[in-house]
């Protein structure tokens, strides 16, 4: 879509907003609105200045001028809005040098697959993303200074409802959510309406499902290219909290918000193309191509540094743990769940690719998928060989055999801190910067990683108030 095809679609369903959203370092959406009256065709290609200071770990307030420039093919009429409001996502720019902004993730996303052209390696990389998700009845959460607690309402959990006998017999089983259906299922119809307004936003939708833990839904989305997908996570997670705050619910994205159940991940399927063709087809493990293997062979070589973008916040960790289908061993397989990389059956090479299952959705996507996309580039340029693969449940080895295999991260801590001793392939062609890394660091490591090695958390109070 052109600029002046923006502007007929305005005239023609009687826009009366344009929304304008990009999403922060940290996977947060932002927005601002403007009245369609007053826009004008120009904007769109020349851009909108903005102030960037307050944005996370941005601009500082002495120079915090941007410019936002919105993609038009991005477009879509928001179905959550009263009044008829055009949303477009787009890149932001540096006012004076008229350069890609280089700490917003969409434009690192960019460079990664710009820097994978110039290599030769391919012209596109396809990413299908695959968030988990919960949805509350309520939450109670605060925290201070002092103290800190959270409180989880759900009608699918016995431990909330169940004291007074309530519907019991009608209860999911812990860790049974895969699929009984309804009245188990409570969240059909929430699911559905997502799935609706997802596809009137301009998303392919192929099917919904409850997911193993308890309220935990999953929507399976056709896959992009890296910039789509990013748009596409953004937009998934815009539908899903939308609709739920609708009903006066509220969703999560948070990896793991339930003690002993299972956490939200997201998945991530890959394939990089050349002229039309699947690099990743081929006549090797699983039908892969060598390309495919040694792509798989970077993924995992930089399997505990990529989680500092994957797996970007402290809660992640607690997801990457055994007996919740959560991968928590580097290694790779055509049949395992419990591996980093798993590669679906599929029955022909247009739709050959792997799936990256370390990731969650608690963060910027479109860092996920460039720091995916260079590690992969990593792999093949230096045709790092992945080992063979590993068929077995890697949660029950033996623990000689476990301790051969590396396993992800235990903390984001770690993790960041691999990724700072491990990231030259990052860096590679100046995708991500050394300057974008210290201010990403900067941020996880002074909001996150410090005050929450800080703060006694509730269970603390249970197992020590009384020693
Ligand atoms: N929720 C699981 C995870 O954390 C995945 C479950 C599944 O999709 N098979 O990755
Ligand atoms: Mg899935
Ligand atoms: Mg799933
Ligand atoms: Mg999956």
């Amino acid at each position: 879509m052109t600029a002046q095809e923006i502007m007929k679609m305005i005239r023609e369903n009687d826009v009366k907003y344009i929304d304008l959203q990009f999403g922060d370092m940290f996977g947060r959406l932002n927005h601002t609105t403007f009245l369609a009256k007053n826009f004008d065709a120009d904007q769109i290609e020349s851009g909108i200045p903005f102030d960037g200071s307050s944005i996370r770990a941005w601009k500082s307030i002495e120079k915090s001028d941007m410019i936002f420039r919105p993609d038009p093919r991005t477009a879509f009429i928001d179905p959550f809005r009263e009044q008829t409001t055009l949303v477009m996502f787009g890149d932001i720019w540096e006012p004076r040098t008229n350069e890609r902004y280089d700490r917003a993730p969409r434009n690192i996303a960019h460079k990664a697959v710009e820097y994978m052209k110039s290599l030769g390696l391919g012209d596109q990389i396809f990413f299908g993303p695959e968030p988990e998700f919960f949805i509350f009845d309520s939450v109670r959460v605060g925290t201070s200074p002092q103290s800190s607690f959270y409180e989880i309402e759900t009608i699918e959990g016995p431990w909330t409802m169940g004291e007074d006998g309530h519907n019991l017999g009608h209860k999911i089983k812990h860790k049974a959510g895969y699929f009984p259906a309804t009245p188990q299922d409570t969240q059909m119809d929430l699911r559905s309406e997502i799935t609706s307004h997802m596809e009137d936003m301009g998303i392919t939708v192929y099917l919904h499902h409850h997911e193993v833990g308890t309220a935990q839904g999953e929507i399976g989305i056709k896959f992009g290219d890296i910039i789509t997908a990013g748009d596409l996570v953004h937009k998934y997670k815009y539908a899903v909290k939308n609709t739920a705050y609708k009903y006066g619910k509220t969703a999560t994205f948070m990896p793991k918000p339930m003690f002993m159940d299972n956490g939200s991940g997201m998945h991530v399927h890959a394939s990089i193309w050349k002229d039309g063709e699947n690099l990743f087809a081929g006549d090797g493990y699983a039908n892969l191509s060598q390309t495919a293997l040694y792509a798989i062979g970077g993924l995992l070589k930089h399997g505990r540094a990529i989680q500092a973008f994957t797996n970007p916040t402290a809660n992640s960790y607690r997801r990457l743990v055994p007996g919740y289908e959560a991968p928590v061993k580097l290694a790779y397989s055509a049949t395992n769940r419990s591996a980093a990389v798993r590669i679906p059956y599929v029955d022909n090479d247009k739709a050959r690719r792997f799936e990256f299952r370390c990731g969650d959705a608690s963060g910027s996507a479109y860092l996920n998928f460039a720091a995916m996309t260079m590690a992969m580039i990593d792999g093949i340029r230096n045709k790092i060989d992945p080992g063979a693969a590993l068929d077995k449940n890697l949660y029950d080895l033996p623990p000689e055999e476990a301790a051969a295999i590396p396993s992800t991260c235990p903390t984001l801590e770690e993790a960041i801190d691999e990724m700072l001793r491990d990231k030259d392939w990052l860096t590679a062609g100046d995708v991500f910067t050394d300057e974008f890394i210290e201010a990403y660091v900067g941020y996880r490591r002074e909001e996150e990683v410090e005050p929450i090695k800080l703060q006694p958390t509730p269970l603390e109070f249970e197992l020590y108030y009384d020693v």
